[in-house]
Parts: C-alpha cells; structure tokens; sequence
C-alpha cells in the first residue's frame, strides 16, 4: 500500500468505480431480498451545496450503506423539487424584472435554466461526498412525466372528494401575490405600535377606547367586541358604535374568547386582521368587507384611502384620527407577524377563490399513523401531532405563479361548469391546451377557459413515497410501499412529513412510511444558525475538497445525537481526517506483516490471551455499533469505532504483537499465525463497522488486503458481521485489561520521565500482588515485553506495595531503564 494517504485520489476513483460496478442499483426483479426503501427529500435546488445538505446527505447514505450490507435490496432514490416561488424570486432579481413584464413561456424557460444549472452545482456536491445513490432513479419535479403524476394525484383526490374550490379566508403573500398555506408562514417578532382609538357609541357622547395595532383596517371593521364577563363593558352588548372616519355603526358583541387584559378589553373585528378575526366572523355570521386587493393595496371599499399600499394607508388614516381627535394615544409593543418564508413580506388573509385539498377530516388518521412507527429520535413525532393539532384551515393548493404543475382544470364560459382531466390526459397544461370533450355536459357549451392557477410546489413532492415504489407505472408498486424510512429535517416536519402522510392516506388509506429519521440544523461553530454575514459559515464544497468526504462525512456522523441540531466545526473534520490518516497507516503495517498470510489456512488456533482480548472486544464492539445503527444513533457507532480502533486496537493490540510477527524464530510459527488471524480479523471487521460512515478509504483497504479473500467485489456488499458468542471470553477480557493496564502504567512512568515510548526498559519488575494474578501476567509478558520494549520482565507473586501502582489493581510495577 502507498505510504501517502491521498483522499482526493482514493474518493473520486472509487465514486467511479462504485458507478461502474452498478451497485446502487435497486434490483427491480429481485424478489428475495427484503426491499428496504428510503423516501430521500427532493431538494429545492438552490445552488451549491450547504453544511445541512451534508449533514441530510451523510444520514441516508449511512443508512443505506448500512442496509446493504445487511442483505436488503435498498431503493436509494434522488430528485429535484424544482418549481416554487424561491426559483421565481431569483429568477426576477437577476433579470431585474417583475414575472408579469415577460411572457409566462420566457418566464418559466428562465426558470428551468436556472434551476438545471443549480442541479448540476448540487449533484456534484452529492456525488462528492459519495452517497450511494441510484442514479437512474433521477428525476425532476418540473418534468412533464413528473407533472403527470402529480396531476393524476390531484384527478383521483377530486374524485374521491377531498379537492375542492371554495371562497376561503387564505394566507396571502401580496409581495408574490399568490395563496400560501399555513406551512409556509413563519412567524417573527417585530416592534409594532398600538393605537387607542375612540370609538363613539351611537346617539350618546359616550366612547369606548379600542386598542390595535392595524388601525389601516378601520374601514373593514364589522363588529367590536367585547368578554361578557367584563363588567365594565358587558352592559354595551348590542348596542351599535360608529367606526372612526367611515360614517357607518357596527354592532357590539360579546365574545368569550377576547383577553380583557390585553390592551383596553375592547377589539375591533376586521376583514381580516388576523386568523381570530376569521374565526369570529364565521362564529358569528359577520359580513365580509373586501379591503385588500391581491397586491396588498387598499381597493375600492377603502373609500378615500382606495389604492394606497397598507403601509400608506395606515400613516393616512393615523393622521386622519389625530385631526379629528380620535387618536388618544400610542404605545410601542412587541408583536409577533406572520411573514411569506419566501420573501419575507408580511402575509395578510384575503378571502379568494382557490382550490383547497380538505385535510382537517384527516388530523386523526396523521395523530394515529405518526404514533404508530417509530420516529429516530422519538420525541420529535411530537412535532408532526401537535402541528396536526394546531390546524385550523384545510391546505390551500392553489398558487398564483408561473413555474409550477398546472392544476388539470378548465371551468365551462357558459355555466362554469368543472371540466376536470380524465386520467388519461395528463400531463396537460390547461393554460395551452383544450380540454378533450366537445361540448359542457352541462349546458352543452363549447368555449371552455383554462385554469390559470397552479399547485403548490408541496403537491409535487408529497407523492414521493409512491413514486420512488413505481406507482402509477408499475403494478408492483406496493412492494415498495410504504417506504422503510422517511428522512426529514426539524424544519420541514410541518410541511413535508404531514403532506406525505395526508396525500397518502387520502390516495391511498394507507401510510406513506414506516419509520422517520430527523435530522436538525446545522449551526456555526459558535451555535449561532450559520449565515454569511456572521461570519460563521462554511461552504461545503471548500470543506469537501480541502479534507475529503470520509472525514466530512465523520463530522456529520459525530457531530450531536440525531435530532439534534449540530454545529460545525472544521476540528472535528480534522480529528476525522487524522482518524483516517491513523487508519491507513496501520493497514500500511499490517498489510506488510501480513504479506504471505493466506487466510484460508485455517489459523492453527493457539490464541494468546491478548488475541482472546481483542477478538472478544471485538464482538463487543459490534453488538454496540450494530445496535446503534439500527436505531439511526449516529454519533455513538462512530464514536465507539473511533475510540476502540485509536484506543485499543491501535495503541494497544498492534504495539503488543508486532513481536510476535516479526520474531516468529523466537515464538514459533503457531503463535504468529494466532497473531496474524486476530489482526486481519480484526482489521476487516473494523472497516465493515466503519464502511457506512467511511465508504471511501474502507474500500480502498479492502481491496487491497481482503478482496481475493472474502470475495465480495465491494466492502459495500459485504455482509453485515453477525456476533459471534463463541469468541466472547469474558475472562480473557478481564485478564487482558489487566495486561494493558500494565502497560500504560509504564507509558505514563516514561513519560514522567521524559522519556520517549519506545525507550528500552532495562529491568521490569512486577509486583502481582498473589500467585494467581502473577500467573495472568506471565501469560501477557510476550506482548508486555513487545509494547514497552522490555529487556527483562520479573513477575513476582508477592504483595509489594513497592514502584507504581497499577490502576484500581493490587499490582505494582518498578523501571529500571
Ligand atoms: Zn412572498
Ligand atoms: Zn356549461
């Protein structure tokens, strides 16, 4: 083996041979393995590669690696969610152009330029970092062959029921002027100013003082409202009270929900100010007074103030309070705003006509089937109930943009009849093509207009446990339904994790997935969320290409338990580095002692009690990193194979036999042969532990030292080790601990000594404190002798409280150099 580890080198020439070989592939005709499917998130191609791509990217490999090698046929798919308003946006700043000043067709043609170059910069990141995707399972949401999918979804959906087009209160984003459901609001904290406001009671010269934060809504007030249980309004329940600057009197209502705490306990009720406004006016029957149009400025029902933007309308209507003396006065508050996640305008809730999938009938089936699988870690399943919980609107599917899956609608000019695609129709695009009928069947009319909305970009991606097992297409689709393991990020819980359960279950009375790994976020180093202008970030593909994937990938396994969020730190990529670095170079040693070692002579088993250590660890060791595994426990695999292949193996087995394999006149070929069999087991156990989180540097040192002899054609499609019980030796694990003991007590009196390791010992003598541990240690003076360089060895029986003590044991050692 070279003595140089080049990783660059090593990676790239196996990420092509892994292709070469094919064996990623899911074998489609392959019956007899168990399938294990995992329902990989198509990402918004954003362009390069980030520190959380890593992170997601490194979670599904080691757990597709993993199931490979224990004897699944593994579905490791990849695809690219491309439409969505972020695309829009970029597409628009950098033409500098609003999307209604071009052609929708140019439009969209600069979409799909942008989001193929993006592709391109992500897919090479991936292919970096060497996941063991199934390429030929690519595909892309704006594809019309993907758009038949989710067409045909939508098609089935409406025919069952839960598509349909109402008049709804929706969240509005008037910056991208386009519906937004719930999921993509997020919700921060902004300083905002509370206005108290008088409102006259009619024929009297009484007032009652109202308190908001949105006085531009004024002229969309249609009730007050006050708690009945307030004593010092209650007796004004019913009475009317005349909106400010608008000559018109709303009636007062009492209503067991408003705080009386907050501001003055009395609360204007607007069309729509926020979601309790909605909920009070269909509680109470209230009319609705359009006051926003669809690009956020005020519209003819505003009266005076008719086609001022909010922020215009609400300095006018201010200033029109204060002359005519019905500001009182104002107080700066802290408020939470619900703004697009897209572009960050504050989304407002209009009432439109959309289509909406009904999704609240559902809550229960998503509350049940999310408490029936396991979630890795747990707790985070809370995350999809109490979000399920928390819902008060069915999902608006609609979205008022370009670049996105047409819904297959036209609507008759006649009667307005619902024309929606046979199943055979799609893909279609009714904002081009006719629908397939001659006549409205109706009315029999023959014009028919296209719908010119389209489906939220999560329609497209929450079909993907389908359409990774093959559905429509092929009829053994179910095979790989539901998928073994949905992956999802703290973040897109809400959002992907419950569309996936509520598309799923409504197409198909059926769960999408049966397990779910979490991932969190990846943080700066100094745990503050990883942004350029902090000045904490980290470009993925400088960390890749500066320390390689295998010790990036180490940082992603060990950073933090799963679920957790993880900061990233360049030195546990380079304490990954130096793992691998320290890796190699003991496969360099070994690989030369173990030059004329032919395996398949059965080792003549005349095993030292040092072989008998290892070999039990281990096993050990294997049991625990199996056992994380299978509970997508990351950090702790890693962790334990570091730790035991640095700590033990390394700095303690291989010094101990070194002369054992290099003397074998002095200790006879049977002893060198136990010697030689315990480190290439060993050895090859490690890399088969390590291979999920390491794939690149573990292949290369199976090839060269193991392929003839275990015969897979890749470390990747090894089995998975199995624990052996026979080679569990809990005694020769006790006595060999004893031995190691020992020996690092005389490390630590070189050390003190400044004296280098491999500094020769004259005289050792060995206290063992009673004739049974001196006959332990006689058994370990081979390899006590080896590792601390040990001319002579005296071991005594007797108890002398004498030199250096050993550990917690009875035993003590004296130097003599
Ligand atoms: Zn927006
Ligand atoms: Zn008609």
């Amino acid at each position: 083996m070279p003595k140089e580890y080049n990783f660059t080198e090593i990676e790239r020439k196996w990420q092509s041979k892994w292709e070469e070989m094919g064996i990623y592939h899911y074998d489609w005709n392959d019956k007899v393995r168990g399938p294990f499917s995992i329902d990989t998130p198509p990402p918004y191609p954003s362009g390069e590669l980030h520190m959380g791509n890593v992170l997601n990217w490194t979670y599904f490999d080691m757990v597709a690696r993993y199931k490979r090698m224990q004897g699944f046929n593994v579905l490791f798919p990849q695809g690219w969610d491309c439409h969505g308003l972020g695309i829009e946006i970029q597409v628009e700043k950098a033409r500098n152009i609003r999307k209604r000043d071009v052609p929708p067709d140019q439009f969209r043609a600069w979409c799909i330029e942008l989001v193929e170059k993006y592709i391109g910069m992500m897919k090479e990141g991936i292919l970096k970092m060497g996941a063991s995707i199934d390429w030929t399972t690519e595909y892309k949401t704006m594809d019309p062959d993907y758009w038949r999918r989710t067409q045909l979804s939508f098609v089935l959906l409406y025919k069952k029921g839960f598509m349909y087009r109402g008049t709804h209160p929706v969240n509005w984003c008037p910056r991208d002027e386009t519906a937004i459901a719930d999921a993509e609001v997020d919700h921060v904290k902004k300083e905002g100013v509370l206005h108290y406001i008088r409102f006259n009671l009619e024929r009297s010269t009484e007032y009652l003082l109202i308190a908001t934060s949105r006085p531009e809504f004024i002229p969309a007030c249609v009730a007050v409202e006050v708690n009945p249980k307030d004593e010092r309004y209650n007796n004004y329940i019913g009475r009317k009270i005349s909106v400010p600057l608008m000559n018109r009197e709303v009636t007062i209502i009492g209503e067991e929900s408003v705080d009386p705490c907050f501001g003055t306990g009395v609360v204007q009720i607007c069309t729509y100010g926020d979601k309790e406004d909605v909920k009070t006016v269909i509680k109470h029957k209230l009319p609705v007074i359009r006051l926003l149009t669809t690009n956020g400025q005020i519209s003819e029902a505003g009266c005076k103030y008719a086609g001022l933007y909010v922020n215009q309308a609400r300095a006018a209507i201010v200033a029109d309070l204060t002359a005519a003396g019905l500001l009182e006065k104002t107080e700066k508050i802290q408020q939470e705003v619900g703004v697009c996640d897209r572009c960050k305008a504050q989304v407002e809730i209009l009432e439109v006509k959309q289509w909406f999938m009904k999704t609240m009938p559902l809550s229960a089936a998503v509350e049940k089937n999310a408490n029936e699988i396991p979630w890795y870690p747990d707790y985070m399943k809370n995350r999809l109930i109490d979000w399920t919980r928390a819902l008060d609107w069915d999902w608006v599917v609609s979205r008022q943009r370009l670049f996105a899956t047409p819904i297959p609608i036209w609507y008759c000019k006649s009667c307005g009849e619902v024309i929606i695609a046979q199943e055979s129709w799609v893909p279609i695009d009714p904002r081009m093509e006719k629908p397939k009928v001659d006549k409205c069947p109706r009315c029999g009319g023959t014009e028919f207009t296209g719908e010119t909305d389209v489906l939220d970009t999560w329609m497209d991606s929450s079909i993907t446990c389908a359409v990774h097992a093959g559905w429509p297409d092929r009829a053994d689709w179910k095979h790989l339904f539901p998928a073994s393991m949905h992956p999802s990020g703290t973040d897109i819980i809400r959002t992907w994790a419950y569309y996936l359960m509520v598309r799923h279950l409504a197409l198909f009375d059926q769960r999408p997935f049966n397990s779910v790994l979490i991932n969190g976020m990846v943080l700066g180093a100094d745990g503050r969320k990883m942004s350029k202008s902090l000045k904490n970030y980290a470009a993925a593909p400088e960390v890749l290409n500066k320390s390689g994937a295998d010790a990036t990938r180490q940082w992603a396994a060990g950073g933090g338990a799963t679920g957790s969020d993880i900061p990233f730190r360049a030195q546990d990529v380079e304490y990954g580095r130096r793992f691998l670095v320290k890796l190699w170079n003991v496969a360099g040693f070994a690989s030369n002692l173990l030059a004329n070692y032919k395996p398949q002579e059965k080792a003549d088993m005349e095993l030292e009690l040092l072989d008998k250590w290892i070999l039990s660890k281990t096993e050990k060791l294997t049991q625990k990193v199996t056992e994380a595994f299978e509970k997508c426990q990351f950090n702790i695999a890693v962790e334990e194979i570091r730790n035991f292949t640095w700590h033990v193996f390394c700095d303690y087995y291989v010094e101990a036999v070194k002369d054992r394999l290099y003397k074998s006149e002095v200790y006879g070929a049977a002893n060198r042969a136990a010697a030689q069999h315990t480190l290439y087991e060993v050895l090859y156990r490690l890399l088969q532990l390590l291979a999920p989180v390491t794939p690149h540097l573990t292949e290369e040192i199976y090839q060269q030292m193991y392929l003839d002899a275990k015969g897979f054609k890749s470390i990747q499609v090894s089995l998975w080790p199995k624990v052996n019980p026979a080679l569990i030796d809990e005694a020769a694990e006790k006595d060999g601990d004893l031995i190691t003991v020992i020996m690092s007590e005389a490390r630590r009196d070189k050390a003190e000594k400044k004296l280098p390791l491999n500094a020769p010992i004259k005289n050792l003598t060995i206290y063992a404190g009673n004739a049974e541990t001196a006959v332990i240690i006689r058994q370990g003076c081979v390899d006590i002798a080896a590792t601390l360089k040990a001319d002579n060895i005296k071991v005594l029986a007797e108890k002398q409280p004498e030199g250096r003590k050993v550990g917690q044991s009875e035993v003590y050692i004296k130097t003599e150099y």
